[in-house]
This record gives structure tokens, sequence and C-alpha cells, in this order.
């Protein structure tokens, strides 16, 4: 069973859909749903696992922080506890509130990916109310050749509400929005890395090259580096299907809106379309580098624009599957490793390198997809996807412990 699209492309704070945008909602959902019964002198949060080890990085002792003082005037600490390993999901938070009498009330959250959070107790996120009655993308495939849908993004039109087109509408004005905010910025990114941000000069740059091809994949580049600098930037921005990877998918739209005159109505179809690649893998893998690495971020995503590019070129149903698998096979076993905690090295650079590979994976579908069938399904790579991610070491999960965080440590 999968979720709903809106589900997937979720607004709110980065820099990083499980440690800020999960974080946010769950500090919301703990005073919104206990206020009334509860009347709260401060409030401790306890951040465990991945949230404990990369928090102050993600920023997501901050977002707690600022959400529930500023926004409910509320006394709140942060504690991080590293040392408990028996966890039933690497991010998870306990909230504990207390009042006058010092009387305690709690509650456990689970940030599982992508900005969703989980309540109290993790098997409820099996039992949620899904839109979709497919568990796999042959599921999809096979209800489009039943029903004879040659346009993939009408099985969407089918099973989501009445709302989805205007939801969509708004998330493609603000990726778009995104982009254009980054590329007018400049400047160093916060923390101790001192980034600096070069999406306007690549920009910049790309307008001068002559060569049409490079000049194409350097905009596409400087347009992904656009959103992901915002992201680092702790701004608010649309999960694409993470903010760690919220680069790629934008960068696809803005240059289709821009540069080839593609109507909104078209492009919120290819959000429908890459959408269904992001909803099997979430479903069926995760879409956290907590979980499964960053294949599971960056891999999915461009996947997502492989599928946006193919639906955007009008390729079949077979070739948009052939892109998005292409673009995600060979993304298997990246793993997560920010340096120092931020979603800045390697994360940015991944997103301008992430929708050249979307491109890639397009190309390929559209060139070589018909000269014989594709061995490797949709569903074969997030299988892959998820034993690997089991298969990969912790210390490459979003803990800055292992890899490049490793190497470039101070
Ligand atoms: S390395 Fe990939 S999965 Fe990890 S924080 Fe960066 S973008 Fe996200």
């Amino acid at each position: 069973m999968l979720d709903s699209i809106k589900n997937l492309y979720i607004y709110g704070p980065g820099p990083s859909s499980s440690h800020t945008i999960g974080p946010y909602r769950a500090s919301l959902d703990f005073v919104n749903s206990n206020k009334k019964d509860f009347n709260f002198s401060r409030i401790d949060v306890i951040l465990y696992g991945s949230l404990a080890l990369t928090g102050i990085g993600h920023g997501t002792d901050k977002i707690i922080k600022d959400t529930i003082e500023k926004e409910f005037n509320i006394k709140c600490n942060v504690l991080f506890n590293i040392d408990e390993k028996k966890l039933e999901h690497p991010n998870t938070m306990r909230f504990l509130g207390y009042n006058d009498k010092n009387e305690v009330i709690s509650n456990k959250y689970f940030s599982i990916g992508g900005g969703e959070i989980v309540k109290d107790n993790l098997s409820l996120k099996e039992k949620k109310n899904y839109v979709y009655p497919f568990s796999s993308f042959n599921d999809i495939k096979n209800y489009a050749k039943e029903h004879q849908i040659e346009d993939l993004s009408k099985i969407a039109d089918i099973f989501e509400d009445n709302n989805l087109n205007s939801y969509l509408l708004d998330i493609l004005n603000k990726m778009l929005k995104s982009v254009e905010v980054g590329l007018s910025l400049e400047g160093v990114l916060p923390g101790t890395l001192k980034l600096k941000k070069v999406a306007k000069k690549m920009y910049e740059n790309a307008l001068t090259i002559n060569d049409a091809a490079e000049r194409k994949e350097m905009l596409l580049s400087a347009f992904s580096y656009a959103v992901s600098e915002n992201n680092a930037d702790g701004k608010m921005i649309v999960t694409g299907p993470t903010c760690g990877s919220a680069g790629i998918i934008p960068s696809i739209l803005y240059y289709y809106k821009n540069y080839l005159n593609t109507n909104d109505e078209k492009l919120i179809n290819s959000l429908k379309v890459g959408a269904f690649f992001g909803l099997v893998a979430k479903q069926n893998a995760s879409i956290s580098g907590a979980m499964d690495g960053c294949q599971a971020e960056i891999g999915v995503a461009s996947s997502m624009g492989a599928a946006i590019l193919s639906y955007l070129n009008n390729l079949s149903i077979y070739q948009i599957e052939y892109a998005g698998e292409v673009a995600l096979e060979h993304f298997l076993g990246l793993t997560c490793d920010p340096v120092e905690g931020y979603v800045q090295i390697p994360c940015i650079e991944r997103n301008g390198i992430g929708v050249l590979r979307s491109y890639a994976s397009y190309l390929y579908a559209k060139n070589i997809a018909p000269l014989r069938k594709n061995r490797v399904s949709y569903d074969d790579v997030i299988k892959t996807m998820k034993m690997t991610g089991d298969d990969i070491d912790p210390s490459y999960k979003e803990t800055s412990i292992g890899g490049l965080a490793r190497i470039l440590k101070k």
C-alpha cells in the first residue's frame, strides 16, 4: 500500500527532513496534542541515535527549542543521549513535559524519513490510511495496463483527493522560488565548515558557456546547488523526497519552465509520476540516510528526477521505469557521511551530481531502453537498496562517524 503524494512533498524547515522537519512536526504535535489537559512549565527533549550524533550539525536542537520556546512560550532543554544503542529506530526522540507540580507527561517520536513522524509506537507506521492499493511499481504498471492508461499521472488523479493539483501547484511554486532565492545569494553557509555559497557564480558562469550540452548540464547543476545551499542555510524547503536531496527535482522543473516553456499542468503531472518512484522506495525500503545511507536520499531523488525527465519528454511507461531504475541502480551502496554533521559536504555537490545522473538516466531510457528488455526492474533495485542498506555499517548512516566525515574531521 502506498501513501499520498502529499506526504512525500512536504514543506518545512531545512536542512534535514528527518533531523529538522520531523523534530519540528514532533514539537508541534507534542504541545498541541497535550496543552488542553496539561499546563506546561517546561519541556525536556532527549535525542537518541543519529539525531543525537548529528543533531547539532543538522540544527535539530535549534529547531526544537525555537519551535517550543518561540511558538508556545514554554522553556525547553534539548539533551543528547549517544550511549543508548538499543533503539527501535535510529531517529528517536523522547519529549517530557513538566508542570508546576513537577508532574510529567511523555511521548516518544520516531522521525522515519522525508519529514514524516510516528508517535509512541513504531508499528503504527503500518496502520496508516494509505491512498493507493499498490505495493510495488509492478502493481502500478499492471493497473495502468489493465485500465489502458498510458499517462501514469492519471493514476494519481484516480486515487488522490480533488485538491491534489492545487497542493502540487503550491509545491511547484515553492520549488521554483527556492531556485530563484538560491541563485540570488552569496556568502558563507552557517557552521564550522565556512563553506562558500557558489550557486550564483555557477549560474553566471554557465550562461557564458558556448557548448550547448555543457551549458545545459552546468545550468541544471547550478539550480540544484541553489536549492541545496538554501537548505544548508536552514531555510524553508520542499522535500524531494528529503531535504538533503531537495535540489534535484526543482532543478529539472526550473529548467523546463524557464528554458523550454513547459506549462504548469505538465510540470505538476511530472511531479505525480516522479512521486510514484519515491513512494515505492519509502514503502519498501526507506528514504532516510539514517536507515539506508545516501542511496535512499540522493539515489531515490535521482530516480524520481529521471522519471520526471522521461515523463516530460513523453517516453513510455517502460522507459520511465527504466530511467528510474538506472538512476538508483548505480547509486546503490552510497553512504551517508556528512562532514561535521552539516548537510553541506558531500550533500550539496551530491545534489549537483544527482541531477546529472537523472539526466544521463533519461538519455539511457530514451536511447538504450528500446534496444533490449531491461533485466532489472525498479522493484528489484528497491529490494537491493533495502538489503544493501541493512548491510551498511551504522557509521555510514548519518552518524558522521565514518567516511568523509571521519577523513575530514578536525
Ligand atoms: S550524505 Fe546524503 S543522506 Fe547523508 S545528509 Fe548528506 S544528502 Fe543526506
